[in-house]
């Protein structure tokens, strides 16, 4: 028999990579980016905001023994994109690893909704994953090192949430998760894997609000496993998609939802 040269725990191992995070400075994608350091990242930060939500990231990555770099940037903005890729790779080197999670949730019956908040929901999780992934992809393919890009979806791409009107956000969604497919397939000769995660309802503060603790109790008892996700619970299947673990995932969406597609 051939020598077995299997180290399923290497597999995992980010060592020497360099990671671009987009929605660093707060929930899903500011946890994600921890992971990824916790994993031997180096980490590009970038976020709209303005508070410390970068700042603290930075500060846990630094703690982990890995390097960040802060940059405070619109994803709806492709001259902001590009130069936040470039800024990456000067500092940190080639980018490979990539997790857009920038995103933003509103609701409104379809009826009483002005046509800019369809608008500015759209240009943020639709073109601004566009106009990211554009940017991360021109730069692998510069460099020829192939990568791994995970958009951050959700199972609102999937299903219809019930109870709320979103007909934009669901919209935006399956969109990202059918964009992803597509780009997986442009890009699959250069090396490029492009995957979506599509959470269920995840305890972040656009859950997390005060008022919305009524309807927090409602997506619980929806959840199959009666609870929100943590957001740690998403740094698993993001570190599994961008790791040499999933080398041959491509064009794949992976429901993280405790099972609430399958009711
Ligand atoms: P979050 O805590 O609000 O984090 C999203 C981050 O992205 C925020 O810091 C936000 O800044 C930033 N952002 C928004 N628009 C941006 C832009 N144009 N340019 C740069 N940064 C921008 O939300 P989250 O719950 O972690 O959501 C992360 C992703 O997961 C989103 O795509 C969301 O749709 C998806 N998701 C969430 C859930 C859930 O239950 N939480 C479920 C399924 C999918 P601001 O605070 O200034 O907006």
């Amino acid at each position: 028999m051939a020598e077995i040269t299997l180290n399923a725990p290497q597999m995992f191992d980010l060592s020497g990579r360099t990671a671009f995070v987009t929605g660093a400075g707060s929930g899903i994608g500011q946890r994600i980016a921890m992971g990824l350091a916790q994993c031997g990242a180096d980490v590009a930060l970038v976020d709209r905001r303005t508070d410390d939500g970068l700042a603290q990231t930075a500060d846990f990555i630094a703690k982990a023994g890995r390097k960040s770099l802060q940059i405070a940037a619109d994803v709806t903005s492709a001259d902001a994109m590009a130069d936040a890729v470039a800024r990456t790779e000067a500092d940190l080197g080639p980018l490979t690893l990539c997790l857009n999670a920038a995103g933003i949730a509103n609701a409104n019956k379809i009826e009483e909704m002005e046509e800019d908040q369809y608008q500015t929901l759209m240009d943020i999780n639709m073109k601004g994953i566009w106009l990211t992934c554009r940017a991360q992809g021109r730069a692998m393919i510069a460099h020829g090192k192939g990568g791994s890009i995970v958009n951050i979806a959700s199972m609102s791409g999937v299903i219809v949430n019930r109870g709320l009107n979103q007909a934009h956000y669901n919209a935006s969604k399956a969109g990202v998760i059918h964009m992803s497919k597509s780009i997986a397939m442009e890009w699959v000769g250069h090396g490029i894997r492009v995957n979506t995660i599509s959470p269920g309802y995840t305890a972040t503060p656009m859950n997390t609000r005060p008022e919305m603790v009524h309807q927090t109790r409602e997506f619980e008892s929806q959840t199959p496993m009666q609870r929100m996700a943590s957001v740690d619970e998403m740094v698993g299947p993001a570190v599994f998609l961008l790791s040499d673990a999933s080398t041959f995932v491509t064009g794949v969406d992976l429901l993280v939802d405790g099972g609430f597609c399958c009711w």
